[in-house]
């Protein structure tokens, strides 16, 4: 069987900070297949851009990747030096950050920032470089007389694809997508989320897209990975998830949605995602689960494989077979 282009193998990103460590990423395991798209999924502080920027090397100070294995191609990022890691990032793994506003660099003109990439990671001279870029900026839909704008002169559904061709520029194998669509209105938000597949379709690219919003994972997806409070508790095709999820927490995150299911189904979990300082012992999710039992208060559930493919994290899934835990 072909070895996953990329395998993460129980991740741990802390951060640290006066009152304690912060598990903000606590022993996450995936794989992604090539061409593949996954999604990262959950509440807002449950770990999801924590863990793009653990499988960089690019955690922000205080945190820290403090165990784990994430191979890229065979190659385990973890391990490797700062220097060795400016080489690999870009070239064979890239990001395009969560809100396009930020991420870009105000004072430089578009064009010149993606041709920097592209000059960082390759031996090609100023002409060739810029003769790419401008490619690049037509590929992904924007007009190349524009590279000499300046990120203010772009909307934000053209900042968001500017940044999705300096993503891309460098030709990378994995390219995680941090919210892509949030901050863009509808219409300009089902453009850009068409482009990533068409593109990811052409570069036969794998992707890990990192959304709070459920119908983009529908939409775009392969595979689904449900987070909570710094770990994985779900983690199957995406049939699965959205016909015959068996975590409660997946069940009331999907239900929460009117869109998705319909308000008959709605549902709304009680309770807010725990400090990750002083997590609940045992299963993380019990202060909010409608079936918690003792053992769940005890023992944290075992990240198990209960049909082929469908991964769990949950003492009760069985139990979640044909009933309406919610109701
Ligand atoms: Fe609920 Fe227990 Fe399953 Fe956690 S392990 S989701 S508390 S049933």
């Amino acid at each position: 069987m072909a070895k996953p282009m990329l395998e993460v193998k129980d991740l741990k990103a802390h951060f640290f900070i006066e009152a304690g460590s912060v598990k903000a990423v606590d022993g996450i395991s995936f794989t992604l297949e090539r061409g593949e798209t996954m999604g990262l999924a959950g509440e807002s502080g449950c770990g999801k851009s924590t863990t793009a920027y653990a499988i960089l090397q690019l955690m922000p100070y205080p945190g820290k990747v403090v165990e784990g294995e994430v191979i890229l191609d065979g190659i385990d990022l973890v391990q490797r030096s700062p220097e060795e890691m400016r080489k690999i990032r870009w070239k064979e793994i890239s990001i395009c950050f969560q809100g396009a506003m930020n991420a870009l660099n105000p004072v430089l003109r578009i064009g010149d920032q993606i041709m920097e990439a592209i000059l960082l990671h390759e031996d090609i001279s100023q002409d060739d470089a810029r003769r790419k870029m401008e490619d690049m900026l037509e590929t992904v839909g924007v007009d190349p007389t524009r590279a000499d704008n300046y990120p203010h002169e772009f909307s934000g559904g053209m900042k968001q694809r500017a940044m999705i061709a300096m993503a891309l520029v460098t030709e990378p194998k994995v390219i995680i997508a941090d919210e892509p669509t949030t901050a863009l209105d509808v219409t300009v938000e089902a453009q850009v989320l068409k482009l990533i597949q068409s593109l990811q379709k052409k570069y036969n690219l794998s992707v890990i897209m990192i959304t709070h919003d459920l119908a983009t994972i529908a939409e775009a997806c392969d595979r689904v990975a449900i987070m909570y409070a710094g770990k994985i508790i779900e983690y199957a095709d995406v049939v699965t998830i959205f016909k015959e999820r068996l975590h409660p927490y997946t069940e009331g995150l999907i239900r929460s949605v009117p869109s998705l299911l319909g308000s008959d189904h709605l549902v709304s979990v009680p309770g807010s995602p725990p400090g990750l300082v002083f997590p609940p012992e045992g299963c993380r999710f019990h202060p909010r689960c409608p079936i918690a039992s003792e053992v769940c208060l005890q023992k944290e559930p075992v990240f198990r494989e209960i049909r082929k493919k469908h991964f769990i994290a949950c003492h009760h899934a069985e139990q979640m077979w044909g009933k309406d835990v919610w109701k």
